[in-house]
């Protein structure tokens, strides 16, 4: 599985807006964005002049990338994919994401983060259709049933992160039983039910250079 490692703070401040990357840390006044480190990393940011279109392009693209944990080949899939796929390109390339298995865990509230989610994913913490699944990029349809493994390890740190997550909002298109630590894909969710502030126009324009 590959991953994109280092500092995920700077990867907001690039991005110049807050992409929830660390769980707990960024509801909190530790966040870089409320400390008031709002500006972009490294030396000399101030010389930076106004942003080009390619640029706005470029910076939505990595934002997308960035939020969803998604690296260059495999965007490039989801990318080939949506261009196939009938009605408007960028809408298709976000559903396509939303609906990856550890984006699905985040929003269910088994995890604080989607990295977190990718790893309790990996670990084989999590169930798809009572079955063991450890693929993060799997994607789900509707009906799927993911669950939580049967042994007190799992179940008590999924508990955990869902007492966390409850101030989140339930996207529309997920179920989650919390007593049964179940949660359902209810239908393929729709660009008003995808909450990420994308501009997946940007996005797309980008990619068709
Ligand atoms: Fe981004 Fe979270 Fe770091 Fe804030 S705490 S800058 S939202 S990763």
């Amino acid at each position: 599985m590959g991953r994109k490692l280092g500092p995920k703070c700077k990867i907001c401040r690039r991005e110049g807006e807050p992409l929830h990357l660390k769980g707990s840390r960024c509801d909190s006044p530790n966040c870089a964005f409320k400390r008031g480190r709002d500006y972009p990393p490294g030396m000399h940011t101030w010389r930076r002049g106004k942003t080009s279109e390619y640029g706005r392009q470029l910076r939505e693209t990595q934002k997308l990338k960035r939020t969803y944990g998604v690296l260059e080949r495999q965007f490039r899939i989801y990318v080939g994919r949506a261009e196939r796929q009938r009605g408007n390109t960028g809408e298709n390339l976000l559903v396509l994401i939303e609906r990856r298995f550890d984006n699905v865990v985040y929003h269910l509230g088994f995890a604080q983060s989607r990295s977190q989610a990718r790893q309790l994913i990996v670990h084989g913490h999590l169930t798809f259709n009572e079955h063991k699944l450890d693929i993060p990029s799997a994607l789900m349809s509707t009906g799927n049933i993911i669950g939580v493994k049967d042994t007190e390890k799992s179940r008590k740190l999924i508990k955990d992160n869902l007492e966390f997550a409850r101030a989140r909002k339930l996207p529309e298109w997920l179920e989650r039983e919390d007593d049964a630590l179940q949660g359902c894909v209810k239908m393929l969710p729709s660009r008003d039910q995808i909450v990420t502030p994308i501009q997946e126009q940007l996005v797309v324009e980008f990619c068709s250079k």
